[in-house]
């Protein structure tokens, strides 16, 4: 890999990007059965979205692989816009009302800092 000769943060943030490629892309189970909540999923078409994910969007990456992996609507697709506006994967109801909720409860804690 190249190093780049850029200031520290700008190259963790860039490397941050790059790596936030991978799971976006996780092939969704074939039964279309959601891991999480054993229930069928609706099969849909996800809008694919570039550029640098939020610090709320790093955040729940971390959290969806356990508590909701079926419930974004979207996919990123890092840095590197591709021809690919939408892909086909699925929708669990449940994930998407488990996400929703982190989401709030987020929101929550961020607005009663100082
Ligand atoms: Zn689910």
């Amino acid at each position: 890999m190249k190093s780049f000769p850029a200031s520290g943060l700008s190259r963790s943030l860039l490397l941050a990007c790059v790596l936030g490629i991978t799971p976006a892309f996780s092939a969704p189970p074939e039964d279309g059965i959601c891991p999480i909540h054993h229930i069928k999923m609706e099969s849909v078409s996800l809008r694919v979205v570039y550029g640098m994910p939020s610090q709320l969007e790093f955040e729940e990456m971390r959290e969806q692989k356990s508590r909701f992996p079926n419930g974004r609507d979207y996919v990123l697709a890092g840095c590197v816009v591709k021809p690919a506006k939408s892909i086909p994967g699925y929708l669990c109801r449940d994930c998407v009302k488990a996400r929703k909720e982190w989401i709030a409860s987020r929101q929550t804690q961020s607005n009663s800092k100082p």
